[in-house]
């Protein structure tokens, strides 16, 4: 049995008609850049979050950068986030100029600790951006209230949560703005790069669309110096058919991880906790060993299963980000998970076989 980490090849295998046809009566348009289909998306995408206004851009990494921008973070700024995540999102804060400021992760939650954030803050704090990591939200009333208290504004990170619930609230609807990202192997994902800023606020929202679009909405009449990050439309028709099955493919995850959880129960490995009151969206399962999670990989990976770390070494020690000046020992547990935490397959598609020989792999290595 051979089972990877991600497989579009059965996502897309249902899906195979209706794609087809839409890609080609786009292709007979041969109207790319923007568009209805981006439009489309716009709406459904803010409607889906709760908020009122949304902008396709180019990736989720563009997605931060023009929101980081709208709110004004430049030069000499400090915006504070968590060492443990994907690169991208300190690189949007470095991009702009602007200084990462990090913060230790919860070792249960994974997510930025709000308790160490206070400590952080300076006068040259600009704002707070949280990651929702794997799909499941950062603790965001903390948070919110940190940022109320100082000023600050907060942009959510869901590149991996689109979905995710906090309480009442669905990601991207709880700070000022919220970068989402389509990259193929996300749980909303196009046929390229793809992203979007969700917010409630219009002066943002009004700015990003400008920003995207080199500053302008008058052809030849540029108000700002802004970028080239638009969304297609070929990727907007794609993600449109794919978002009415977003939630059945939530559901199909967070039914997988049940499984698992109950399934690998007594091992010696934490499973990811689902706090009361949150709806994690699974983008990613990944569990905690006591200790280096290399031996474990090893043995599933060889098992025809594919396990892997994600991250296996947290911003503070990347190379790109030595100016910062961060050493080893700065933040233990994001330290500790890159080294323990390992990811197992969860897609909606995995077969009631697959599940049970992933479980049934992990029990063997701990025999
Ligand atoms: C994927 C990802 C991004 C960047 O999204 P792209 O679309 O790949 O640019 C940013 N932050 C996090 C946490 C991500 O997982």
């Amino acid at each position: 049995m051979q089972i990877p980490i991600i497989d579009l090849k059965r996502q897309f295998e249902p899906l195979r008609n209706e794609i087809r046809e839409k890609l080609s009566t786009l292709i007979e348009d041969q109207a790319f850049v923007l568009g209805g289909e981006v439009e489309a998306l716009e709406e459904a995408v803010a409607s889906y979050c709760g908020v009122k206004y949304a902008i396709g851009v180019g990736s989720g990494t563009d997605a931060l950068i023009l929101a980081l921008d709208a709110i004004g973070v430049g030069r000499s700024d400090e915006v504070i986030t968590t060492a443990f995540t994907f690169v991208a999102t300190a690189e949007a804060i470095a991009r702009l100029g602007a200084r990462p400021v990090f913060v230790d992760i919860d070792p249960r939650t994974y997510n930025i600790n709000p308790e160490m954030i206070k400590e952080k803050i300076t006068c040259k704090t600009k704002a707070i951006l949280p990651v929702h990591l794997y799909g499941l939200a950062a603790d965001m009333d903390p948070i919110l209230d940190i940022a109320k208290k100082h000023g600050l504004n907060v942009i959510e990170d869901c590149a991996q949560a689109i979905g995710s619930e906090y309480k009442t609230r669905r990601v991207g609807s709880m700070g000022d703005a919220a970068a989402f990202s389509f990259y193929p192997g996300k749980n909303l994902g196009c046929f390229g790069d793809g992203g979007m800023v969700v917010t409630g606020n219009k002066k943002i929202y009004e700015k990003i669309k400008l920003l995207r679009n080199h500053g302008s909405d008058k052809k030849y009449y540029h108000t700002l110096i802004g970028y080239n990050s638009r969304l297609d439309n070929i990727q907007a028709g794609v993600l449109n058919i794919k978002l009415k099955r977003l939630e059945a493919w939530i559901k199909a995850r967070i039914a997988n991880a049940a499984f698992f959880n109950e399934a690998l129960k007594g091992l010696p490995l934490e499973a990811p906790l689902i706090p009361e009151g949150l709806r994690h969206s699974f983008h990613l399962y990944v569990l905690k060993a006591d200790g280096p999670s290399a031996a474990v990989t090893d043995f599933l990976n060889k098992f025809g299963v594919e396990a892997r770390s994600y991250y296996p070494i947290p911003l503070h020690l990347q190379e790109c980000f030595a100016f910062l000046g961060y050493k080893a020992g700065d933040f233990p547990e994001a330290e500790n998970m890159s080294g323990a935490g390992f990811a197992i397959p969860v897609y909606p598609e995995l077969t009631e076989n697959e599940k049970l020989h992933i479980a049934q792999k992990i029990k063997e290595f701990f025999k």
